[in-house]
């Protein structure tokens, strides 16, 4: 091939920019992303060795080589891993193949402040060496390919890059970065010795750099010793040091490790700036041998809801890196889950199919999600300091209590709706998931009851737990149907999260006491409720029976049923669904999102109190009346009457 110029993917371009003009703050991540990337190309050639030996080409001992040359200004990252054929280099530094990334170019604001954030959790890669370089050059050839087979590709990392075939003995990756005259600081052994240290010291391979050592400078005056020296410099020796430790933090005793190394390897393995909330590491001995080390990030990423995202643990086998986002070794509602996992079990070669059927990795993943139950569990006993005790006295709290307040209520805040997935997914774990989950409620704006607080609470008599879906906290608060449980001092949980109706289908009860929509079936208050409310509800039921057969006449295309209710107080009517019906919550939110929903015929409440009730006997408008009355029952719970423009029209007839 001869040299030809190609244009970069748009969104490549746009990445460009974003990496060009904004990534100050966090430079030197260009060498953990390229180092991550020989890495990578390191694991990848090892795994097709596997079937292939030749690949290895007689050098199986795979290494990085980080060089610099202070002249050239440049500063170069090699590896003997698979190398790239010219058309790989073409599509694989051309364009970009990851919809995590597509994504995140899709939602870059133009706000340099806020992008050059998002990129940090994201990383961008290969790009990433356009922070410290005006120019790219790359030299590869694929692992079983011909020496002539190699191919350059060079870019200045605007609109375009160019690529030429080349002679190349050697297997494996050179990136050339030509060094910007401000990141000339990366030509220092000492500066890029510390960086690797921070960022890469897991990596499992050697990282080698070459030796230096302190040379004087040439004596100004040959034949005097006391004449002074020209400076002096390091100088390279030709010999070749590891500068990385190698070894995985979470192959070392928790003793020997520091918070503070905890929370950098973190930040190594998720792109996250921030400390994450909490950890949990340990090695897991018996039929399955394996450790883990997991971490709960204290912010939820924007693709968090996208149940197709990839799962957030690496699996390594005996320190051997073989995949990321194992999604094998945690159920999909803890997706949120940063971290690794390293089996001692496992064969190297092990892909994703097999990993779904190994009784190993069903132990794993088994393991794993108690051990974030209970990290979440621990979390959620600390999230308030303790109360005083019944004595007056302040029980003695550690420091380590005081830092982990609130950090649940955080956690909650970010995670708290995937979380809720897991009452649907899985089933042998429900009570503990139960217990963890927490609710606004009628009496309590934070979202902070959880359903033992709520139980703890609740009136003599009360036999059920009651809650309400809506779209909105104020939709919930103002809800019709709360009325006569404010009137009568009941609390009620407010579900505000899409996810809630579907999850509570599968929590019919918490510790013995069932959970009750309000919006569900007719309304029980059971022994809440005296004597003679009942008997007034009877009895106005009987008076009303001829007028809510018009009614229902008058309603029979929008209405299942009409009934005179105690729940309400101030308003006139409300809807509800039976008992075991979707909620007209769901159905509209599964329609708006493009989902086939059946039809539910609400049933129509009415309040036989209410003044415009009292008035539709009789009326000669008695049939818009009545329309009203259901469409605006409708628009109270958030809901949009079936043809607005009669509605209007109606309303707008009575006004005048
Ligand atoms: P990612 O590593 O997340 O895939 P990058 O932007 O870092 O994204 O790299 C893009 C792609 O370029 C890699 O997936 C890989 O195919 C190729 N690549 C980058 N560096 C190397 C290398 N040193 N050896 C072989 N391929 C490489
Ligand atoms: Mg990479």
């Amino acid at each position: 091939m001869t040299k030809q110029t190609l244009s970069f993917q748009a969104e490549v371009a746009q990445l460009l920019h974003l990496v060009t003009h904004s990534l100050y703050s966090n430079k030197e991540i260009f060498l953990r992303e390229l180092i991550s990337n020989a890495s990578d190309a390191c694991d990848k050639l090892r795994f097709e060795a596997i079937n292939d030996g030749g690949l290895y080409e007689n050098d199986s001992e795979l290494k990085v080589k980080v060089t610099f040359d202070k002249d050239a200004k440049t500063l170069t990252i090699t590896d003997n891993g698979i190398g790239m054929s010219a058309q790989e280099a073409i599509d694989h530094l051309g364009t970009i193949a990851k919809s995590g990334t597509k994504d995140f170019v899709s939602k870059l604001s133009g706000d340099q402040k806020a992008d050059s954030q998002l990129i940090g959790q994201f990383g961008v890669g290969f790009y990433s060496g356009f922070i410290v370089a005006d120019k790219i050059t790359v030299e590869s050839r694929r692992a079983g390919m011909k020496e002539s087979e190699g191919v350059r590709w060079v870019s200045g990392g605007a609109g375009d890059f160019e690529v030429e075939t080349i002679d190349r003995p050697a297997r494996g990756t050179s990136v050339i970065l030509h060094l910007r005259d401000d990141a000339m600081d990366y030509c220092s052994a000492w500066k890029v010795k510390s960086i690797i240290g921070k960022y890469s010291d897991h990596i499992s391979l050697p990282i080698l750099m070459e030796k230096e050592e302190w040379k004087d400078g040439e004596l100004i005056n040959p034949s005097d010793e006391k004449g002074g020296r020209q400076p002096g410099a390091m100088v390279k020796t030709g010999d070749w040091e590891t500068v990385n430790k190698g070894n995985a933090i979470w192959a070392r005793a928790k003793k020997d490790i520091t918070q503070d190394q905890y929370d950098e390897f973190y930040k190594q393995i998720s792109h996250d700036f921030e400390a994450p909330l909490a950890h949990t590491h340990n090695r897991v001995e018996g039929s399955t041998e394996y450790t883990q080390l997991l971490y709960l990030p204290a912010k939820a990423p924007m693709d968090l809801f996208n149940r197709e995202k990839s799962a957030g643990v690496k699996l390594y086998v005996k320190r051997v890196f073989i995949m990321d986002d194992a999604e094998a070794l945690l159920p999909s509602y803890l997706r949120f889950v940063k971290g690794v996992v390293d089996s001692a079990d496992l064969p190297l070669n092990v892909s994703r199919e097999l990993l779904q059927e190994s009784r190993d990795v069903k132990a794993i993943r088994e393991g794993c999600t108690k051990r974030v139950l209970g990290m979440l569990e621990d979390l959620a006993k600390h999230d308030k300091l303790p109360e005083n005790t019944a004595d007056g006295v302040t029980d003695v709290v550690s420091e380590e209590d005081k830092a982990n307040v609130g950090k649940y209520t955080k956690f909650y805040a970010e995670f708290g709706a995937v979380l809720k997935e897991g009452l649907g997914e899985d089933f042998g774990n429900k009570e503990r998931l139960a217990k963890l989950l927490r609710f606004a409620s009628s009496t309590t704006d934070t979202v902070s009851v959880g359903l033992a607080d709520y139980k703890a609470r609740m009136k003599d008599g009360q036999e059920a737990i009651y809650y309400i879906t809506a779209d909105t906290l104020a939709a919930a608060k103002n809800s019709p149907q709360l009325e006569v449980f404010k009137k009568k001092g009941i609390e009620v949980l407010l579900m505000t999260d899409r996810v809630d109706e579907w999850a509570l289908n599968y929590l019919h009860d918490f510790d013995g006491t069932p959970l009750q929509s309000v919006a569900k079936g007719a309304v029980d208050l059971g022994k809440l409720q005296d004597e003679a409310e009942k008997k007034a509800a009877e009895e106005a039921a009987e008076v009303f029976k001829p007028l809510l057969a018009k009614l229902k006449e008058a309603l029979k295309d929008k209405a299942e049923d009409v009934r005179v209710t105690t729940r309400l107080v101030d308003s006139p009517a409300c809807l509800v669904v039976q008992d075991h019906g979707m909620s007209t919550q769901l159905a509209r939110m599964l329609k708006q999102a493009g989902q086939t929903a059946p039809d539910v015929k609400p049933v129509l409440e009415v309040n036989a109190e209410h003044a415009l009730v009292k008035k539709l006997d009789g009326s000669v408008h008695f049939n818009d009346l009545a329309h009203i009355l259901f469409d605006q029952a409708l628009l109270a719970e958030g809901g949009l009457p079936a043809d607005p423009a009669s509605y209007v029209k109606r309303v707008n007839a009575l006004l005048v």
